[in-house]
């Protein structure tokens, strides 16, 4: 119980009035406060002897209401946010010891938290006219304030048709300060409550509970029993909601509910597998190739395959830029692959018959055009490397390609000078370079003048 005992009058006028007036108004102030205490006690967060008083009260909608913050700039800013809790209004109030049969309670500050509603100061004027003498007023002046009243007094539009244009130096800051301040202030009246479980029936608290995207409240155990056996089963579109309409529409879970309720190591593998499954219904979807990163970038649309950008990926999580082909560093739209890369895709492409799942997957991935310049690009050069092979020889002095330019098998290198022979590629003497067709018995012998052999 509070008791309200005024050791001296701070009202100058109360010296005027008569001591059992004084009286009479200490006890009128001492019951409205033993009331206040028993239907508001969580709202009085102080009451000192003097008559000094502090309400903190929430303010709770009963629909969410539109709020623009306008920064009029330069530049000019806005951002508008859908609330249905706010931060509570602080009224600071000194009760003259002639309250309340001659004076109204006096307004010493009125503010919110975070300040909100920079017109606050308006409600002032509101609430002195609402006394009337020899009335207690304050029980009033709470349920006005809790009634939203108030807030239309303040140019609130509850009909939510326009948002409220609020001024404010900083409109971010104050937006992400509401909506955090709303979702704990939620967060905490739901781990008060009492629910029962969707799925064992028990009555459990808050606390012990889950409230999904979807409003279907579960406790804790059940959905970890439910949600372990799904991912442990590798079942990740069975993650949602275990209701029965929920699980008729398919609804998942978001990563923020399943991470509140599994372990580290059920969460780690319920993002892989669903990784894995995106990756399987969209091949054009690309893992960031940075180890510790591995987010996934989507195939950006609109690119033209002839320019060599369509190869270009930015991961949105760690900016890495690669080429999607060879997952290296982006190395520009015109230059090739790293070769070892090229190769080993047309290995991949020519190996998957033409029709096979495999080959439709590669095509896919990387653009059907690409892959038929590739095919071609392959073949041209076989041709230039089997023309090398066929027309000419590797000078054994200097390892460069000498083309053979008449019937003869004796060459002299233009490079380096080195004689030596075409056929067997040996050096030969350059005193005597024909000795080495003159040795009965061995490979070259009378083969100055043989023709091209086959040399694959
Ligand atoms: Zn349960
Ligand atoms: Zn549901
Ligand atoms: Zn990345
Ligand atoms: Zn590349
Ligand atoms: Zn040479
Ligand atoms: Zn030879």
């Amino acid at each position: 119980m509070l008791s309200v005992i005024h050791s001296s009058s701070p009202a100058a006028s109360s010296s005027t009035h008569a001591l059992k007036d004084l009286e009479l108004c200490q006890t009128l102030q001492r019951e409205e406060l033993d009331v206040l205490e028993s239907i508001y006690p969580e709202y009085i967060s102080s009451a000192q002897p003097n008559g000094h008083l502090k309400f903190e009260i929430p303010v709770e909608l009963e629909q969410p209401c539109l709020i623009e913050f306008v920064r009029s700039g330069p530049p000019a800013e806005g951002q508008k946010v859908s609330l249905s809790v706010l931060p509570p209004l602080l009224l600071r109030i000194t009760l003259p010891a002639t309250y309340p049969l001659y004076e109204a309670p006096h307004i010493a500050s009125i503010r919110t938290v975070h300040e909100w509603a920079p017109d606050i100061s308006k409600l002032q004027r509101v609430l002195a006219e609402m006394w009337t003498s020899e009335e207690t007023v304050l029980y009033r002046w709470i349920d006005y304030i809790l009634s939203e009243e108030f807030l239309q007094e303040l140019g609130f539009d509850m009909t939510n048709n326009r948002p409220l244009q609020v001024q404010h130096p900083d409109p971010s800051t104050m937006v992400s300060q509401l909506e955090s301040y709303q979702q704990s202030f939620l967060s905490t009246q739901f781990c008060k409550v009492t629910y029962p479980c969707g799925i064992c029936l028990e009555h459990l608290k808050g606390s012990k509970c889950l409230q999904l995207a979807c409003e279907h409240i579960f406790c804790r155990p059940c959905l970890l029993d439910f949600w372990g056996m799904c991912i442990g089963e590798g079942d990740v579109d069975r993650v949602g909601c275990p209701d029965p309409e929920c699980v008729k529409e398919g609804r998942k879970s978001s990563e923020e509910d399943v991470s509140r309720v599994v372990s580290e190591q059920e969460l780690e593998r319920w993002k892989w597998l669903k990784t894995k499954k995106q990756l399987e219904l969209d091949p054009t979807i690309l893992n960031c190739p940075i180890a510790r990163c591995q987010a996934l970038i989507p195939k950006p649309k609109g690119v033209d395959a002839e320019s060599g950008w369509d190869r270009f990926r930015q991961c949105p999580d760690c900016s890495f830029s690669f080429c999607s082909f060879c997952k290296y560093t982006w190395h520009g739209p015109i230059t090739q692959c790293p070769l070892p890369f090229t190769e080993r895709l047309f290995q991949q492409y020519s190996a998957a018959a033409k029709g096979s799942r495999d080959r439709a997957l590669i095509e896919s991935r990387y653009g059907k055009e690409t892959l038929v310049r590739l095919v071609k690009e392959h073949e041209d050069q076989q041709a230039t490397e089997s023309w090398i092979t066929e027309s000419t020889s590797v000078c054994p002095g200097c390892q460069s390609h000498v083309q053979k330019s008449d019937g003869c098998n004796h060459m002299t290198c233009a490079r380096c000078g080195q004689h030596f022979c075409y056929r067997c590629q040996g050096k030969l003497k350059e005193k005597d370079p024909y000795e080495h067709y003159r040795i009965r018995g061995t490979y070259c012998y009378e083969m100055l003048f043989a023709p091209d052999e086959d040399y694959s």
